[in-house]
């Protein structure tokens, strides 16, 4: 599989584009993430033409405003932010600077009349983005400190990825097996997700109404990016790995299983983190080579190198 392509804020990756000519590297994202994705930067305020250093801007009551000039730039920056999104057809995943009247995914600060600033806005080019690519992942780099939602993130961008690669070229042929070997493959991550999602889609892909291909899919990419949105919680993750276990029935011994039946009650305790289980379920399917479970992509959803830092 070719290496996914995560939209970056410019100034995040180190890039001296900000207001004041600095910038707000961040070193998680250039020197790990970096290693397992093609970073694209984007600056939607150099884009637009406003140079560096550049007066600061932000959102006046949903407008674009230069303080300092007293520049209305809403309609300019809407335009030319529609044709940079544009840009950005081939991505897998976006990561947005927080706060910025540009860039700011959400909660930005937007002044009242009064001057009063309320955490209410959008950053014009976010907002571009969100209604170009409604399926896209997207976050801000603030939420990545936190492991749990870093860890959807990247779980996130690499099935999308997955999901995109369905569709090359020439959509007209792509095959319904396809999208029901990659809905088998996703299964237990659809279950760890959210399990009413997962028979949805399992309906969907049955596609008992006879739809075009082409419409199954499209049913098929909204509901599967909507399940993946929703945070998995230590009582699915429970679920999943019982599950994983009964196919170790007949071929781990005991002692193996007894072991791992431990380590998931520990962890649905919080006595130890997933990582634990979820490792120690791993090692069993290889050792005894269960190919059903060999190929569900719950237990490699991304590169071990990212997740291993961070699968809490
Ligand atoms: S417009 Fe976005 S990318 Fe450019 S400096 Fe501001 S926050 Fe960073």
């Amino acid at each position: 599989m070719s290496k996914p392509q995560v939209g970056v804020s410019a100034c995040l990756l180190g890039h001296a584009v900000r207001f004041n000519g600095d910038h707000k590297r961040q070193p998680w994202i250039t020197d790990i993430l970096g290693k397992h994705a093609k970073l694209v930067p984007f600056c939607p305020e150099v884009s637009l033409g406003l140079g560096v250093p550049r007066p600061t801007l932000r959102l006046n009551q949903g407008r674009l405003v230069q303080p300092s000039t007293k520049l209305d730039l809403s309609e300019k920056a809407t335009s030319c932010f529609i044709k940079l999104a544009q840009t950005a057809a081939g991505l897998d995943g976006f990561i947005l600077k927080k706060d910025s009247p540009s860039c700011g995914l959400e909660r930005v600060k937007d002044y009242s009349a009064k001057g009063i600033p309320n955490k209410t806005g959008q950053g014009f080019f976010a907002k571009a983005m969100c209604e170009s690519y409604p399926l896209l992942p997207m976050i801000e780099e603030g939420r990545l400190m936190d492991s749990e939602q870093r860890e959807n993130f990247l779980n996130q961008i690499f099935a999308y990825s997955r999901l995109r690669a369905l569709t090359p070229e020439a959509p007209l042929r792509i095959k319904l097996s396809a999208i029901q070997d990659l809905h088998k493959k996703h299964k237990l991550i659809l279950m760890e997700h959210s399990p009413r999602h997962y028979s949805r889609l399992g309906r969907i892909v049955a596609n008992p109404e006879g739809l075009s291909v082409r419409e199954v899919l499209e049913k098929y990419s909204v509901l599967f990016m909507e399940a993946l949105a929703v945070m998995p919680t230590a009582k699915t993750r429970t679920n999943v790995l019982e599950h994983a276990m009964g196919y170790l029935r007949g071929k781990a011994d005991e002692t193996d299983r007894k072991q791992l039946r431990e380590s998931i009650k520990e962890y649905l305790k919080g006595e130890l983190p997933f990582i634990a289980p979820l490792t120690l379920a791993n090692h069993l399917i290889q050792k005894f080579e269960i190919a059903y479970l060999q190929e569900q992509l719950f237990f490699a959803p991304y590169p071990r190198a990212l997740g291993a830092h961070i699968r809490l």
